[in-house]
């Protein structure tokens, strides 16, 4: 793919209302924001441009997130312009399970998501004669014990839907390589013969859901200031990984662009077969570019 000239930046982000954008990558890497990363989205603030930020980080509270992000910037940072993968979980079972009893194992900062949401505990799910509406399973640390996971394949088998917040085999913690919930996941589906709804990154759920949130919030300007109803097309989703971000978002519908502060140098950015909109050095080009 072509590195972009900063004209053909300009005319590929002509008509983009609203933007999402990637955490790791693109507003911070390895703990510590990214030069111009702030202050980037400091002046789509300015520009009364919205966005939101799209991590598969679930094992906390979007406001814990929020503070970490506002602490490592120096900025105030909304925790509604934040959307992790539980968050769209949870989302995803408000809209679909609405009123019904849930097993959702996640780290207690994450559950918070489901505040009045019914989510029974293992221990409560197995003793009923009937299965819980859904299962989701997150990142729950210890919690992912195997008397959870036995309940949790138990309530599958009778029939609830199996829910996962992302399929991430392995991360990076102080530990060094660090087995994800998406090794638990693959388990659970090889145990059941059928696949999880995954709601966190490359999944369409959590940009169909990114896209919502943007259109509500433009919507909602008085007097109509927001524009008109607003379609995938006119959101740029800014990402450093090729296809959990850039080929997911596009199979959505939003225009893709790759930055180089993450994963990918410039050398495989130009290797890789994955289509974007556009290529640029970092998020303050981006935003730059912006006609
Ligand atoms: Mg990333």
């Amino acid at each position: 793919m072509e590195r972009t000239g900063s004209g053909d930046l300009e005319a590929a982000l002509a008509g983009v209302r609203a933007f999402v954008l990637d955490a790791d990558g693109v507003l911070m890497y390895r703990g510590a924001p990214i030069p111009g990363s702030p202050e980037a989205t400091v002046e789509l603030h300015r520009r009364g441009i919205p966005y939101r930020v799209v991590t598969n980080f679930s094992s906390a509270h979007r406001s814990s997130l929020a503070a970490f992000f506002g602490k490592a910037t120096g900025l105030t940072v909304d925790p509604n312009e934040i959307i992790t993968a539980a968050w769209a979980a949870a989302a995803y079972t408000a809209a679909h399970h609405s009123g019904a009893p849930l097993l959702v194992l996640a780290a207690p900062d994450a559950l918070r998501e489901w505040a009045g949401q019914e989510v029974l505990t293992p221990a409560e799910a197995d003793a009923r004669p009937e299965p819980v509406a859904a299962v989701v399973i997150g990142d729950a640390g210890d919690d992912l014990s195997f008397a959870n996971l036995d309940i949790a394949f138990r309530q599958l088998r009778n029939g609830a839907e199996f829910v996962a917040m992302h399929r991430n085999p392995w991360w990076m913690t102080p530990k060094g390589f660090t087995l994800d919930a998406g090794s638990v996941v693959a388990g659970l589906e090889f145990a059941l013969g059928r696949r999880a709804v995954i709601c966190g990154k490359p999944s369409p759920v959590v940009f169909r859901q990114a896209v919502a949130e943007l259109r509500a919030e433009l919507a909602g300007r008085p007097d109509g200031s927001g524009g008109p109803r607003l379609r995938a097309a006119d959101v740029a989703m800014v990402g450093d990984d090729p296809r959990a971000d850039i080929a997911a978002a596009r199979r959505v519908g939003l225009r893709g662009f790759l930055v180089l502060t993450g994963k990918v140098t410039p050398a495989e950015a130009a290797r890789s077969v994955v289509r974007t909109d556009g290529v640029a050095r970092d998020l303050a080009e981006i935003v730059a570019a912006l006609p």
